[in-house]
């Protein structure tokens, strides 16, 4: 008196796809020509101390790594 009820494991049919369309895909950016040094437009100052460079308008007020003052820095290039 056993009868086995065999579940019923159907596909409820074809499964739409969603794929964004191509039109929205990202594009990767072009990286900008800032990364090269020379193409700068600032000049280089340099840490007479320590040798410290930066490129800016003007040489910062106080050298992040040895804290000499502005007065130390000479224009690199
Ligand atoms: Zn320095």
């Amino acid at each position: 008196m056993s009868q086995a009820v065999v579940g019923g494991l159907k596909s409820a049919g074809p499964i739409p796809e969603r794929r964004p369309p191509p039109g929205e895909r990202a594009r990767p950016r072009p990286v900008s020509a800032s990364a090269g040094l020379g193409a700068l437009p600032l000049p280089v100052w340099r840490c007479k101390v320590c040798g410290y460079l930066c490129a800016r308008d003007g040489p910062p007020e106080v050298c992040p790594i040895c804290k000499a003052k502005k007065d130390r820095f000479e224009r690199f290039i």
